[in-house]
């Protein structure tokens, strides 16, 4: 096992690992920028370096900075969280050439997975069920035009390097594929250095369904059943659940095992998703991440494991805890992301907390780096904080976010919260009846938000 790790990240997932390697024993190193001096992952770890100005570039994605953090403080691994480098196979390549151990799935795994076309070709290959589409790259519009036309519309131009919602354009009618098609170019280019881009059909009433796996590298792989994250705007998820209302133990059985044994042939190590659209009963890859998620505590909860630390065992050499049939679920569980947000537009509104309480009793985990009197930085991400319940089932779960959602004080700056006090009244909430468009049409009819 590691005596000291280097958790190249900021914000409540900095705090998480942290939390994660005490437990265990192991030392903690936190980087951070100028802005980032007073920030609470800073305090919270055994050592701290300061890897560069405020700009995400040239710090917490400055790779020679974070290297030499290492190497200064004799720190032998490297947790990426999510975002940042966590998803860098360049970084992975480097941190290993230096002799570091990347906390996380290897180079090439992040580098097939990065790439939708190739991703999902090897998917299919794995016998992971996908969403009908071109095989392949789309290069010109004459061909674009011509699969619309044999697939039927609405279809979906995603660009194969996109992410975080960007570089996805769906066209309703073939009117629209030019101007679909030429965007979600533009957005790859722009966004990503990488204009491919494919095609897909556009399922219309669909939920996001998806399936948490852990690999050991050494080909034996789980799964932990799915979570709903089907509330999204914008293609951001706000609310997540597990397990998913609309998903029968038999459907979690069987996709759960398709993914597990995917994971097993390719030798995957350490946390993955591999996320899925669902439709009247059947599940349609869209794309794997391969790295800890942002909701991956409603998994905790329900299956007991924590997932931060099987990440270190096995990147440290060790066996998994557990094995498939150790991994059953108990209750439910529902994450609500609270940002430093403005309604209606959702606009980022950083500044100083002057007042921060978080709710508690039982069942209530709240993941946050905020504190009384900490000032949120302007230049990172508006994620203040995850509020996680966990109940024996789903309306003892929804009663308890409503109760500590109630508890929460957040003042100073506007946040999401209200849009969940709002949410909790909503009788398809309640019910679990949405799909991926139910928040778009719901934010648009009650904030006019467009
Ligand atoms: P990103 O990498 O940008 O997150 P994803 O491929 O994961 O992109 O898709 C994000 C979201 O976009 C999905 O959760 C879903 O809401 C929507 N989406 C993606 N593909 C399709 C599709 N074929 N049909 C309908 N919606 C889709």
């Amino acid at each position: 096992m590691f005596n000291k790790i280097l958790i190249a990240n900021r914000g409540e997932i900095a705090l998480r690992v942290i939390r994660a390697a005490r437990e265990m024993g192991i030392g903690t190193v936190a980087v951070h920028s100028t802005a980032d001096s007073d920030a609470m992952h800073v305090r919270m770890a055994d050592e701290s370096v300061c890897v560069g100005p405020p700009s995400s570039m040239q710090s917490y994605l400055s790779i020679p900075a974070i290297i030499a953090a290492c190497e200064i403080t004799g720190a032998e691994a490297i947790h990426p969280g999510y975002g940042f480098l966590s998803e860098n196979a360049n970084f992975v390549q480097i941190v290993q050439d230096h002799g570091l151990t990347f906390i996380g799935p290897t180079a090439e795994h992040i580098r097939v997975m990065g790439d939708k076309i190739t991703a999902k070709d090897t998917m299919k290959k794995l016998g992971v069920p996908c969403v009908p589409g071109s095989a392949g790259g789309v290069a010109t519009l004459e061909e674009a035009k011509a699969l619309g036309a044999e697939m039927g519309y609405p279809v979906i131009i995603k660009a194969t390097a996109g992410g975080g919602g960007k570089g996805m354009k769906v066209a309703e009618t073939a009117n629209d594929m030019e101007r679909a098609f030429q965007t979600a170019r533009a957005e790859g280019k722009s966004n990503f250095g990488n204009d491919e881009v494919y095609i897909e059909k556009y399922l219309t009433t669909p939920r996001h369904i998806e399936i948490q796996v852990f690999g050991d590298g050494k080909g034996r792989a789980v799964h932990l059943g799915e979570r709903d994250c089907s509330l999204q705007r914008r293609h951001q998820k706000v609310f997540e659940e597990a397990p998913g209302p609309a998903i029968s133990a038999e459907e979690r059985a069987r996709i759960g095992k398709v993914c597990a044994d995917a994971m097993a042939d390719i030798n995957y190590i350490g946390a993955g998703t591999i996320e899925f659209l669902y439709e009247k009963g059947e599940f349609y890859f869209i794309e794997m991440n391969t790295r800890l998620q942002v909701e991956h505590p409603v998994t905790e909860a329900i299956f007991g494991v924590d997932l931060v630390r099987e990440q270190i065992r096995v990147a440290s050499g060790m066996d998994m805890s557990f094995q498939q049939e150790d991994l059953q679920i108990n209750g439910h569980s529902i994450e609500v992301r609270i940002n430093a947000e403005k309604l209606p537009n959702f606009s980022p509104c950083p500044g100083r907390i002057t007042q921060y309480h978080a709710p508690g009793g039982l069942g209530v985990r709240m993941d946050s780096a905020l504190y009384d009197g900490y000032s949120i930085p302007p230049y990172y991400d508006s994620l203040i904080g995850k509020l996680i319940v966990h109940g024996r089932d789903r309306p003892e779960a929804l009663a308890r976010l409503h109760r500590a959602l109630g508890e929460l004080i957040v003042d100073g700056v506007d946040t999401t919260v209200p849009l969940f006090h709002a949410l909790l009244a909503e009788p398809d909430v309640l019910s679990g009846d949405y799909n991926i468009h139910w928040l778009e049409h719901w934010l648009e009819t009650n904030l006019g938000n467009a």
